[in-house]
């Protein structure tokens, strides 16, 4: 069996950028993507605070980070790691009946949009419950629709429908967002926007697609019916780790353990991205711990740092 120096499971930013500079090191590795090449890249409409980027699309940063792999002959290996086994120094991932055995891995799978906890959850989904407004808000055109949360996605979700819809409420829990400034104040600046402070959703309705929401008043427990025909959910993420939590140590959240090099608790794995406990969750923090992590693997595969 072929054994790689590097298995880099993930192809979100934090993902994309270990596999450029693993290579870029002359490593032989994989870069497993379960899914589509991207992350949370693909959900992200504006973006405003990556340095050096003049105000760009989500989408426009990703072409750009396709092309950085092509160049670099890159080719994501479009495989979905089930299980990951360490056994004297070596580590086993397994993709249905295909094993791979390598010296290090990064786990850089970042995070899964939390749900709302509501039986009605899954039965919506499609049909009026999107967890993207980039994806569906082309589908509410000129339409009412509802964003639940307060902090940066919800509020960016916000904005962007409020592009494309006739009316956006943003339903917080509290009376305050805890977005950045920045994205605030598009919010207070746009007309069509309407916050509605201290409500939880407590039920969603509709026959076969949605209709309305039941809200509830956190302070007073009222009770109001808003009908909408969308509901955007941005109430924040959680780790995709799961199949890790016999490996490396976590917080209660299931977020993994890192010093600033990337290491976790075990020798030869290194965590980055969303995946990983930290206070700043960006995708240019995201981008720089996967390279932070790419270079400690190189560290450990070779006993020394890279040259600069
Ligand atoms: P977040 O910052 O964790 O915010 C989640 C929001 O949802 C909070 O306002 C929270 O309310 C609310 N919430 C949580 N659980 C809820 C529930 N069960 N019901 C109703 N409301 C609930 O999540 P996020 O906005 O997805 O951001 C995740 C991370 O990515 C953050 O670190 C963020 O800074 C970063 N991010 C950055 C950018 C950017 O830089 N442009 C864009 C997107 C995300 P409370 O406020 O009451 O807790």
């Amino acid at each position: 069996m072929e054994k790689i120096d590097l298995a880099v499971i993930g192809s979100g930013i934090a993902g994309i950028s270990a596999g450029i500079y693993a290579k870029r090191a002359g490593l032989s590795f994989k870069l497993f993507e379960k899914n589509v090449l991207g992350g949370q890249l693909l959900f992200v409409s504006d973006i405003e605070n990556y340095i050096g980027l003049p105000p760009s699309k989500g989408i426009d940063l990703l072409r750009n980070l396709e092309k950085n792999l092509k160049d670099l002959k890159i080719a994501p290996f479009y495989k979905e790691i089930k299980n990951v086994q360490i056994k004297d120094k070596e580590i086993y991932l397994r993709s249905g009946d295909n094993l791979y055995v390598s010296n290090s891995l990064i786990i850089a799978t970042g995070a899964a949009f939390k749900k709302i906890g509501l039986e009605d959850d899954d039965r919506f989904l499609g049909k009026g419950l999107s967890y993207c407004a980039v994806c569906d808000g082309f589908f509410f055109k000129g339409k009412t629709v509802a964003v639940l949360g307060g902090g940066n996605s919800a509020c960016e979700e916000a904005i962007y429908l409020s592009q494309i819809c006739k009316k956006v409420y943003l339903i917080h829990r509290r009376a305050s967002l805890r977005a950045m400034d920045y994205l605030q104040k598009e919010i207070f600046k746009k007309s069509n926007i309407e916050l509605i402070w201290n409500n939880r959703i407590k039920t969603i309705r509709g026959k076969d697609y949605l209709e309305e929401l039941i809200l509830e008043n956190t302070e007073n427990n009222e009770e109001k019916e808003l009908p909408v025909k969308g509901l955007f959910v941005a109430i924040g993420t959680k780790p995709n780790t799961e199949i890790f939590k016999n490996i490396v140590d976590m917080d209660e959240k299931g977020f993994i353990l890192t010093d600033e090099e990337m290491h976790t608790s075990v020798n030869s794995v290194y965590a980055c991205g969303d995946c990983r406990r930290r206070a700043l969750r960006q995708l240019i923090t995201a981008a720089a711990e996967g390279a932070a992590a790419a270079i400690s693997a190189y560290k450990y595969l070779r006993g020394h740092y890279i040259s600069s």
